[in-house]
């Protein structure tokens, strides 16, 4: 058991997950955040916890498929024209990791990241208020027609490649499972090791009022640099009084670019934005959380309604919601969920951190020797997060890493 001190910069689902396995050592733990625990990225996914989602968004075939998409309005892939030349530099890393080789080996990694989320999850989340906010129920692949699913087969050959487990249901076994949805679907796979968190924003603070109550201690500031010594961070400064460091974790999302950046390590950190509507007087029960491949778009049954996830909009970091993106999730939802209620729902717009390659980077600073990443977990965060901060705790003490490493390193950029 260690009494040394650390430092984790970020309160989402990644930050607070760090925070309690280095807790659980016997670190004492401060938290830094400008926000409340799990109120950025955290706050608004899909609650979709999940071993399946490990093929990187570079495939081969992706660069047609997605200017297709660009050219249709009504298709989940925007770029805001203001944005339209900064992204291009990120677009370019992104087509040159969009080959069969590379794809395989990033699903193998993202493969052995996401291996055993679920139970990850509730070894965390056991035994503590954090274990109301899991649900257990698998989830569904749903499509509409053999054309469809076709056009997913390579995703379900690296599914398949790397152990995902799974069966399939024909359409009037779908209907009996899932009677809201409509009724002209086809097949579907039920994932049998995924499960959900059914609140979000909820599990990552009943995590971070845990850790308090473990003696963490959770500061509300805005780191605004990094002072370094003899190739040391000792020191945050902040838009609050400065805070001594020990060692740091760097969990700051789609935000963590700028202080990499500080510590001499340049990273092709982006926002992918990404919505939600959430239905809070939707007026039928939804029994498992939802993937429609050919809509891209999740879809989960929650504590306060029923959630649809999806899209992928670039525009720098931004929290803006544009009236044409919401209105084309209730018209997608309506095609899935006939009978839904759409008048009442929330908004909300978030900010993937992603790297062209898809993977986070979870690994030691390359320049000063007290720091380690956690960051970049893209379309995956809530599902990793458990075992990331088991990675980074095992960095950390220098135990050796349950997974390889390598694949997340800094250095690769
Ligand atoms: C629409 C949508 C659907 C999604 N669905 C799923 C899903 O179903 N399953 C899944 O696994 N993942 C999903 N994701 C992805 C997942 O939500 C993210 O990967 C995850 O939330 C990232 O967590 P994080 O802790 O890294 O970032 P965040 O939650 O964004 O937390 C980072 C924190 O760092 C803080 N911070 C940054 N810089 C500073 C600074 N300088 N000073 C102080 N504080 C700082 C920020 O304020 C923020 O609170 C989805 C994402 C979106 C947008």
């Amino acid at each position: 058991m260690s009494t040394q001190k650390i430092t984790v910069i970020g309160a989402g689902i990644v930050g607070i997950c760090c925070a309690l396995h280095l807790q659980r050592l016997g670190y004492r733990v401060t938290v830094v955040d400008q926000r409340p625990p799990g109120d950025a990225t955290s706050y608004g996914n899909a609650c979709m916890i999940t071993d399946s989602s490990l093929v990187p968004l570079a495939t081969p075939g992706i660069t047609w498929e997605g200017l297709g998409m660009l050219l249709n309005p009504s298709g989940p892939l925007f770029i805001r024209p203001r944005y339209a030349l900064q992204i291009v530099p990120w677009l370019w890393r992104f087509w040159r990791s969009a080959d069969d080789a590379q794809a395989r080996a990033g699903a193998q990694a993202l493969g052995d990241l996401l291996r055993g989320a679920l139970a990850e999850h509730h070894e965390l989340a056991d035994n503590t208020s954090a274990s109301r906010w899991l649900g257990d129920e698998p989830s569904l692949f749903v499509y509409r027609s053999a054309a469809e699913l076709e056009h997913d087969a390579y995703t379900w050959t690296l599914r398949r490649a790397n152990g995902v487990r799974h069966e399939w249901l024909d359409g009037p076994q779908l209907r009996a499972r899932e009677p809201a949805l409509a009724a002209d679907y086809w097949r579907a796979a039920v994932l049998l090791d995924h499960g959900r968190a059914v609140d979000p924003a909820e599990l990552t603070k009943a995590h971070a009022e845990w850790l308090q109550r473990g003696g963490g201690d959770i500061r509300q500031a805005r780191v605004q640099a990094l002072e370094i010594r003899d190739g040391q961070v000792v020191r945050l400064l902040t838009d609050d009084e400065p805070l001594a460091v020990e060692q740091l974790v760097i969990a700051g999302g789609a935000w963590s670019a700028g202080l990499a950046g500080q510590l001499g390590d340049r990273i092709p950190l982006e926002s992918e934005g990404g919505y939600h509507l959430t239905f809070t007087d939707p007026g039928l029960e939804l029994r498992h959380t939802l993937m429609d491949s050919g809509a891209k778009v999740a879809i989960a049954p929650m504590a306060e309604g029923i959630r649809i996830g999806g899209m992928v909009e670039f525009a720098g970091i931004c929290e803006e919601t544009l009236p044409q993106r919401s209105a084309l999730l209730r018209r997608v939802i309506k095609r899935i969920l006939p009978a839904i209620r759409t008048e009442a729902y929330t908004e909300w717009r978030g900010n993937r951190p992603s790297l062209p390659d898809s993977l986070p980077v979870i690994d030691r600073a390359s320049q000063v020797n007290n720091v380690v990443y956690a960051f970049g977990h893209q379309h995956i965060g809530l599902s990793s997060a458990p075992k990331t901060g088991k990675l980074v705790a095992q960095l950390i003490t220098g135990q050796p890493p349950a997974i390889d490493l390598t694949p997340f390193r800094v250095g690769r950029f």
